[in-house]
């Protein structure tokens, strides 16, 4: 068998060609343009490597609901261009080899439980904090979709009481986990680049504080048994002491049997590739599904 997968972004697509162990026999990247120029190069790819099933993980909002009519599309991204794409059934029609869909984040949390840092385990959670902030929920060994899939970048938080722009900018809810936390709200709040930022900024103690928040939603709804933070703000490494602290802080003491939290909040073992490897993993399960 050779396994397909996309890691489609809003930036750039990355394509990869895997065989029954997983080995990566082939990898392209390009930049994410229109569905008519970047698609015709996609499907070449897959069809020159002649992959036997695709895996898609994929920015969204995506329609995973296999009942409507727009299954497998992506559905009201601020991208204007692939903005209601049939994404699947293109590459469906194309390629004429089963297919498999799913989040981004959802890929990279699979990864994560299959291969990665929650190897083992029966829940995870996978939360990305770039550009914007999305989760992907790994439950009792199955990626969680239900009315859509799990937008965790947009639940709601208390502001910090030394938040400058307590607000947020989230164009839906202003101040959601995105809208407080992502790359840019911090770039906005500060007037400089959350990578410029130094490690003794007051900036990572509100950060710690909003993505504790987080974390503790987390463990209080999906009880997971790692939560993995990966994104670009992450690359501040000092951040994963600080989060962790601040989590106990919040817990106060309810969550008794969690003790080690430097186990609990970890980065991804699959780092940078845990989407990718997610989506060879999705299309290793649309290969079985296909049998
Ligand atoms: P995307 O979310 O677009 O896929 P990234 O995960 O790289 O891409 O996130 C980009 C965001 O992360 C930007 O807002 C950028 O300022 C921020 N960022 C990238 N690298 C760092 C870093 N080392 N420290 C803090 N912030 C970072
Ligand atoms: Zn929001």
């Amino acid at each position: 068998m050779k396994y397909g997968a996309l890691e489609a972004g809003g930036t750039k697509m990355v394509l990869a060609v895997a065989d029954d162990e997983l080995r990566i026999l082939a990898r392209e990247s390009l930049p994410t343009r229109t569905p008519g120029e970047t698609m015709p190069a996609m499907i070449a790819f897959f069809r020159d490597q002649g992959v036997d099933a695709l895996g898609i993980g994929s920015f969204g909002p995506l329609d995973l609901n296999p009942s409507s009519e727009t299954f497998g599309y992506i559905t009201k991204t601020p991208k204007l261009s692939w903005c209601d794409y049939p994404l699947m059934p293109e590459f469906e029609k194309a390629l004429r080899v089963p297919c498999v869909l799913d989040t981004d984040v959802n890929a990279a949390a699979l990864a994560e439980a299959q291969v990665g840092a929650a190897k083992g385990l029966k829940n995870c959670v996978y939360v990305t904090i770039g550009t914007g902030v999305g989760a992907g929920i790994y439950c009792e060994g199955n990626l969680v979709h239900g009315l859509m899939h799990p937008e965790f970048g947009h639940i709601l938080l208390a502001p910090h009481p030394d938040d400058p722009m307590p607000q947020g900018i989230c164009p839906y809810h202003r101040g959601c986990l995105e809208g407080l936390a992502a790359g840019p709200a911090i770039e906005k709040r500060w007037g400089v680049s959350a990578k410029e930022l130094p490690a003794d900024h007051p900036a990572w103690r509100i950060e710690a504080h909003y993505l504790a928040q987080m974390c503790v939603n987390a463990l209080m709804t999906v009880s997971p048994e790692k939560i993995i933070l990966g994104g670009g703000v992450m690359g501040q490494k000092h951040l994963f002491p600080m989060i962790r602290r601040e989590t106990e802080r919040l817990l106060g003491g309810y969550l008794a049997p969690v003790k080690d939290l430097d186990q609990l909040i970890v980065p991804p073992a699959c780092f940078p590739d845990s989407g990718l490897i997610g989506s060879l993993l999705l299309a290793k399960r649309a290969a079985e599904q296909d049998v």
